[in-house]
C-alpha cells in the first residue's frame, strides 16, 4: 500500500449556493475566477455544477457549488467550514476593498496572523475572505478576465472551520492527516498543511463552545476537499482513515477526480480528493466551462437535463475564451 504521511493541501471546497446565473455573475465577474466546469450534480444531475478556479482549475484554486434554487437559507454556525478565504497579494488589498465597496458589497477588513483580511458575503450568504498575502504565489492567471494580473486572486489561503471544541480535530488533522499547528490567536488555530508552494495550506479552526450548531442550506459550505497525489495514495488515506475507526466511503469516481469521504468531529463533511486527472480530461483547456458536459452515466438523458438546468448567461453571450486561431498548415 503506498502511503502519504501527510496531507498536502485543499483540493477543493463545495458550497450552496441559489441561482446560478447570479452565482456564475458575482464569482466570475466580480472576484475574476474562471468558471473552469459546467457539469452537474453526480447525485442530483437537474442540479448543476460549476466550478471555479484559476484559468487551469489547478487543485488549491477551485470552488465549487450546487445552485439550489429552492432551498432555504442556511445558517454559519459550529459544525461546519464557515469561511473560505482567497489569497491576494498585499498590495491589492485598497484595489479590492474598493472593488467590492463600488459594487455596494458590505465589507469588514480585520487583521488576522499579521495579515488584512477583507470579510464579505457572495449574493447568497456565503462567507468569503481575501487575506493580503507578502509573497502570493503564482496561479494559472485567467487571461480575458475583468481582473489585472497583479491584482488576480492566488487560489486559497485558507478555510475556517467554527467548532464548538478541539481537541478530536486536533487529533485528526495532526495524528492521522499530518497537519501541524501552525499558530493561535485568542480562540482561532491555525493548522499547516504540508505543500507550500501551491495554494490552500491552511485549515482553521474557530473554537466556540457555546455556539449553536450551523444549519446546512443555501448560502454554507456543503464540504472541504483535501488533496491527494493519485488513486493508490487515496487507497492508503482511505485505509489510514478506517484503521483509525472512521466510517470512509468507496472510492467514488467524479470524472475529474476521484474521491472518498468521511466526517470529520462535529459532522464536518471531509473529502480526500486525488490531483489527476482534472479539469482538460473532456474538453481543452482552452474551452474549459464554455459548455455543460456530463459524466457517461448521463449522456443519455442530455436533452432532458439541458431543458430542466435554467440558463446560465443571457442569451447572446458569446464565451470570452477566443479559440486558439488555427494553424497555417503550409509552415
Ligand atoms: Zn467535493
Amino acid at each position: 500500500m503506498i502511503t502519504e504521511k501527510n496531507i498536502s493541501g485543499i483540493h477543493h471546497i463545495t458550497a450552496v449556493s441559489s441561482s446560478a446565473k447570479e452565482n456564475l455573475k458575482f464569482y466570475e465577474d466580480i472576484l475574476g475566477l474562471r468558471l473552469v466546469k459546467q457539469t452537474v450534480n453526480f447525485d442530483d444531475p437537474f442540479t448543476y455544477h460549476l466550478y471555479y478556479g484559476d484559468n487551469q482549475g489547478s487543485p488549491g484554486t477551485i470552488l465549487t457549488f450546487f445552485p439550489w434554487e429552492n432551498l432555504p437559507q442556511g445558517k454559519a454556525g459550529t459544525g461546519m467550514v464557515t469561511a473560505i478565504n482567497f489569497a491576494v497579494p498585499r498590495h491589492s488589498i485598497d484595489f479590492w476593498s474598493e472593488r467590492l465597496r463600488n459594487r455596494n458589497i458590505p465589507i469588514k477588513t480585520v487583521e488576522r496572523f499579521g495579515d488584512p483580511v477583507i470579510q464579505f458575503a457572495d449574493p447568497h450568504g456565503l462567507p468569503i475572505e481575501l487575506t493580503g498575502v507578502a509573497a502570493p504565489l503564482s496561479t494559472e492567471y485567467r487571461k480575458n478576465g475583468p481582473i489585472p494580473e497583479t491584482h488576480a486572486v492566488r487560489g486559497f489561503h485558507s478555510a475556517t472551520a467554527t467548532l464548538t471544541s478541539l481537541d478530536e480535530s486536533k487529533a485528526l488533522l495532526i495524528d492521522i492527516m499530518g497537519m501541524s499547528l501552525h499558530g493561535q490567536e485568542r480562540n482561532r488555530f491555525r493548522f499547516r498543511m504540508s505543500q507550500p508552494a501551491a495554494p490552500g495550506n491552511y485549515y482553521d479552526i474557530v473554537v466556540e463552545p457555546d455556539s449553536l450548531a450551523g444549519r446546512p442550506g443555501t448560502g454554507t459550505v456543503h464540504h472541504i476537499a483535501f488533496r491527494t497525489h493519485n488513486d493508490a495514495t487515496e487507497i492508503g488515506w482511505q485505509s489510514n482513515l478506517r484503521a483509525s475507526g472512521r466510517a470512509v466511503t468507496d472510492v467514488r469516481d467524479r470524472k475529474y477526480f476521484r474521491s472518498i469521504y468521511f466526517h470529520a468531529p462535529e459532522n464536518v463533511l471531509f473529502e480526500i480528493a486525488t490531483d489527476p486527472p482534472g479539469f482538460t480530461v473532456d474538453e481543452s483547456e482552452n474551452e474549459l466551462g464554455s459548455s455543460l458536459r456530463l459524466p457517461d452515466q448521463y449522456e443519455t438523458m442530455r436533452a432532458e437535463i439541458e431543458r430542466r438546468l435554467p440558463p446560465l448567461r443571457s442569451p447572446g453571450y458569446r464565451h470570452a475564451i477566443k479559440p486558439a486561431p488555427a494553424m497555417n498548415l503550409k509552415n
